[in-house]
């Protein structure tokens, strides 16, 4: 080969190289600058890396403070919790599941008196082993086992009831043990020695209060005793004295010293019942009673009040209501008393009505009994009208200040309806009038007999003729519910100008301005009038002697009991006139007639026991008009020396007696009669008005009970009933 050959050989190949070289230069810069990109994007990387792990860093930082502030806070809280459990006086402990003491205050550890053993890890029956063994518990004649057994089973349980334990060092703890979540058991110990100290004091305190209000009452019943006592002599000696020969003016001396006497009962009486409710040692006696007699008897006893004043005094007891109830008759009594009583006392004109409604449940024995007293009088102002029901209290003003009275009427019948779980209230306006009421709910004694209400056939229409248009309405709707159909007359006029063949009856009252109820009769008879006349009065005696008397079919006295109307309509034979043979009226008391020949028979023997002088005077001028022979003991001792060589026919015997009292002279009595067979009724005579006295004076054999000051037709009833047949009547023609 030419050297020019291989010098264009050269050449190519050099350029060959060359060219070859400038491209790996190429294609090593193209690389150079891929790894040149991939370092700044690496770098970048990095950059954003260490950024982050610098931020975890801070964080972390940050979650570490936070942790040790966090901390910090745990242990000051802690610290000022455990400080907290520590300041407080009472025991704190908590114990883990096993029941291993997890930590204690120095309270709880106190008791334990330094014993190093009770404290964190130690184990509940360990604890009850020290508490036993190192007696530091009092726990009685308890046997130490037991007395762990029984505390173990407590803790034990998922709900220990609180247990107050005694410490050797007389301190009361109360142990109140409540289990957590996991079984963990917080044991709370608190101290209640004061407590209990406390309790004790009160009730160390209560018993002193309640012996003080026995004192009391025994204090009441001794005050009683001898206020009566004096009483009777002043009372039943003014009685007697107007019996005697006396000036008028003398008359009105010895007529204020007995009206001011039997004030001052009434009085005593008052104040003597509300301390026996505020001593809680009145008792409510319950038996069977007829509560419409109940209220007419009360309303006779007012009937002399009322009439001074020209009062009409209204009953308007439910038609379908029963009268027999079960109940406390004197209380409720008492009650009806005072309200009708204060009704009447403060109505000048007008009238006072008593109504009494009620529902009889017919499935059960319970009545609700629904009583109202209205009065047409003074009223009470509105301001009041809650105040009157306090003790003592009274509408003070000028037109009351001339009324008598102690204020605790009101306050008594309150508290003794209360008692009987009723109600009482009352609606007032002043200057027009006041509506007393009380609600009480009392077991029924008797059955309703629907056969009472039903009335003859033909009597349809009925006149009520009446002044008062408050009582012709009352029985305008007694009547209709008889269904009966009435025509009410203002008048006896009235009455004859209305009068027909179809009226079957003339139920009038008696006194009537203008034309009154035996004029009305007699008018009607004149004018041909065969009508059967009912006539209600509350003076029968007076119309009893009427010359009109036979027009009458029958004469009621006012306050007509519900029956008694019932039987005097129930008797009219509407077709035939009636006659008077037929007709019922209200007779009085048939007279007692003296037994077979008189000469025959001897004086009733009355043995009196009484150690007061007076007292035996008052009871020889109470007997005196009698035919009896009386002897007296002055001492329980004589008075059964006497039963043995008097052999009376009955004993009045004082319970207050020198040497032997009258309950016991009575027990001895009945010893005497185990022998003889006999039995003479002792009556007691006692001043004693506290509650628990009847009981206990019945209890010791006597057999009634009368109480001083004596009344002259207590002790006569008495007598005559325990007169033999070997005995002169000794009532005789007195
Ligand atoms: P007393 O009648 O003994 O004063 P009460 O407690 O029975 O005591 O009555 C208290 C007061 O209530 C009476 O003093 C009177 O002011 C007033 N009061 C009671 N009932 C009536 C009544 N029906 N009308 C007007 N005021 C009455």
């Amino acid at each position: 080969m030419s050297l020019a050959n291989k010098l264009s050989e050269e050449r190519r190949a050099r350029l060959a190289a060359e060219r070859l070289l400038e491209q790996k230069q190429a294609e090593l810069q193209a690389a150079n600058r891929k790894l040149g990109k991939h370092a700044r994007a690496l770098s970048d990387e990095i950059v954003e890396t260490r950024a982050e792990v610098q931020n975890v860093l801070d964080e972390n930082q940050r979650v570490k403070s936070d942790l040790t502030v966090a901390n910090q806070k745990v242990e000051i809280a802690e610290r000022r919790l455990w400080h907290s459990i520590e300041t407080i006086q009472d025991g704190f402990a908590f114990f883990d599941s096993d029941s291993r003491m997890i930590a204690a205050n120095n309270a709880w550890l106190g008791v334990f008196d330094g014993l190093e053993d009770v404290k964190p890890g130690v184990s509940y029956i360990e604890v009850l082993q020290f508490v036993t063994e190192e007696g530091i518990v009092n726990i009685g004649d308890m046997n130490p086992a037991d007395w762990r057994e029984k505390m173990l089973d407590r803790w034990q349980s998922t709900t220990p009831e609180p247990e107050v334990i005694r410490l050797w060092s007389g301190e009361y703890i109360k142990l109140i043990d409540q289990r957590g979540n996991g079984g963990d058991m917080v044991s709370l110990a608190l101290n209640i020695t004061e407590t209990v100290r406390y309790e004790k004091q009160l009730t160390d305190a209560r018993t002193k209060a309640e012996a003080a209000s026995r004192a009391k009452s025994s204090f009441l019943a001794n005050m009683s005793h001898e206020i009566r006592t004096p009483m009777n002599g002043v009372v039943g000696m003014a009685d007697l004295l107007q019996d005697t020969d006396l000036t008028d003016e003398q008359q009105l001396y010895a007529e204020t010293i007995k009206n001011s006497g039997e004030a001052l009962l009434v009085i005593i009486n008052d104040v003597l019942d509300y301390s026996k409710i505020e001593a809680e040692k009145l008792v409510l006696h319950e038996e069977p009673f007829d509560f419409e007699r109940c209220i007419h008897e009360l309303v006779m006893l007012l009937q002399p009040s009322a009439r001074d004043k020209g009062l009409d005094l209204l009953v308007d007891y439910d038609l379908f209501l029963p009268t027999q109830f079960v109940g406390d008759r004197g209380r409720i009594r008492q009650v009806m008393t005072n309200l009708m009583g204060n009704a009447v006392k403060f109505t000048e004109s007008g009238h006072v009505s008593i109504r009494v409604v009620g529902v009889a449940a017919e499935d059960s024995d319970m009545a609700d009994l629904h009583v109202s007293i209205e009065d047409t009088g003074i009223g009470i102002p509105e301001d009041k009208v809650g105040h009157i029901f306090g003790e003592f209290n009274q509408v003070d003003d000028e037109r009351n200040r001339k009324f008598e009275g102690t204020g605790l009427g009101l306050a008594i019948s309150q508290k003794l309806i209360k008692m009987m779980g009723g109600k009482i209230w009352v609606d007032s306006v002043d200057g027009e009038g006041s509506s007393f009421g009380f609600s009480i709910s009392l077991p029924r004694a008797e059955a309703i007999d629907p056969d009472s209400t039903r009335m003859p056939d033909g009597l349809k229409r009925a006149l009520i003729v009446d002044d008062s248009e408050a009582n012709r309405d009352i029985l305008t709707r007694q009547l209709g519910v008889l269904g009966i159909e009435t025509l009410p007359c203002k008048s006896g006029i009235d009455a004859l100008t209305q009068l027909d063949a179809t009226i079957d009856l003339i139920l009038t009252t008696h006194a009537m301005r203008e034309m009154d109820g035996m004029e009305l009769s007699e008018a009607a008879r004149e004018a041909g009038h065969q009508t059967p006349i009912v006539m209600m009065s509350a003076n029968t005696s007076a119309a009893e002697q009427d010359p009109s008397r036979p027009h009458l079919h029958a004469l009621l006295q006012k306050p007509v009991p519900r029956q008694e109307l019932f039987a005097a309509l129930k008797s009219i034979k509407v077709d035939t006139p009636a006659t008077l043979e037929e007709a019922p009226t209200a007779e009085p008391v048939s007279e007692v007639q003296p037994d077979e020949p008189a000469t025959e028979l001897r004086a009733m023997r009355v043995l009196a026991a009484e150690d007061n002088k007076t007292n035996r005077l008052v009871y020889t001028k109470m007997v005196k008009a009698l035919d009896i022979d009386l002897q007296f003991a002055e001492n329980g001792i004589e008075a059964v020396e006497l039963y043995q060589s008097f052999d009376p026919d009955i004993v009045f015997m004082d319970i207050s007696m020198p040497q032997m009292d009258g309950k016991e002279a009575t027990q001895k009595i009945r010893e005497v009669e185990q022998t003889t067979g006999k039995r003479v009724p002792v009556v007691a005579m006692t001043a004693h008005a506290m509650d628990g006295d009847q009981d206990g004076i019945l209890a010791a054999g006597l057999d009634f009970y009368l109480t001083k000051p004596l009344k002259k037709k207590a002790i006569i009833e008495r007598i005559s009933e325990a007169q033999p047949t070997s005995a002169r009547d000794p009532v005789g023609d007195n």
